[in-house]
């Protein structure tokens, strides 16, 4: 499977309308500095695509059908997308858990078929087999362990740590990927997020290689945080961006 990062940033995108920070700066100037909110794909090895969480409108970068659409939580920097995406021409299921959801998207939801996941559901779309993980949140959340022929990946946001029940699933069945909240620069203590080393380590725990994703323009400048990152573990944590493709 391959998975596509589509948005990598958090709810105010890179950069930020008007902000004047050295991020934001930045990503005024260097294109691949830029974030949209949350948005990934996977791309199964029959060539379908889930999406999971909508943080942008998708259409110029993903105009396929998609076998489902997952979120992990109804914070509105996970589904603004899905606002325009309800009116796409074909039925398509929309599996979120409970908490916190969109009055707007449930009472007139168009094309999307919502249905309730929680924590410990496993879903079977396509050839892949997902298995929704609890994570540390503001609100009901929920991570999700991507499995297709014995390759898996994890993706973990939002999040602060991870729940022992979550690291226990992952320690039984190590995915080779884990995609991990990093919202916040080196340091930052944040009660539902975790910041670049907290992410990394809980990244490096349960998986091979780590993405940093979820990356807010309060974290350091993009170049900084590469140097960060790879001063600190090497080649195995990687700073995801919008664009990037993992073969998994
Ligand atoms: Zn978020
Ligand atoms: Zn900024
Ligand atoms: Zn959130």
């Amino acid at each position: 499977m391959i998975i596509y990062f589509i948005g990598t940033g958090g709810s105010e995108g890179i950069p930020a309308h008007l902000c004047t920070c050295k991020t934001c700066k930045e990503a005024r100037r260097l294109g691949f500095a830029q974030r949209k909110p949350s948005t990934l794909a996977v791309i199964t090895k029959n060539n379908e695509a889930i999406l999971i969480d909508v943080g942008t409108d998708i259409r110029d970068l993903l105009h396929v059908p998609l076998k489902g659409i997952l979120l992990t939580h109804w914070h509105h920097d996970h589904i603004y997308g899905l606002y325009k995406l309800r009116w796409m021409a074909q039925k398509t299921e929309l599996y979120a858990p409970k908490g916190h959801a969109d009055a707007l998207i449930l009472n007139d939801p168009k094309n999307l078929k919502p249905k309730t996941i929680k924590a410990g559901d496993v879903l079977k779309i396509d050839s892949l087999r997902i298995t929704a993980l609890r994570l540390n949140h503001e609100v009901e959340t929920v991570g999700f362990l991507i499995e297709e022929d014995g390759e898996r990946f994890a993706l973990l946001y939002d999040t602060k740590g991870i729940p022992p029940e979550t690291l226990d699933i992952l320690k039984k069945k190590p995915p080779r990927v884990a995609v991990v909240d990093a919202t916040y620069a080196p340091g930052v203590d944040d009660p539902y997020h975790n910041n670049v080393d907290e992410g990394a380590k809980i990244g490096l725990e349960v998986a091979e290689k780590v993405y940093l994703s979820h990356i807010s323009h309060k974290n350091l400048p993009f170049l900084q945080l590469l140097a960060h990152v790879r001063k600190k573990y090497g080649d195995n944590v990687r700073v995801a961006y919008d664009g990037l493709i993992v073969h998994i």
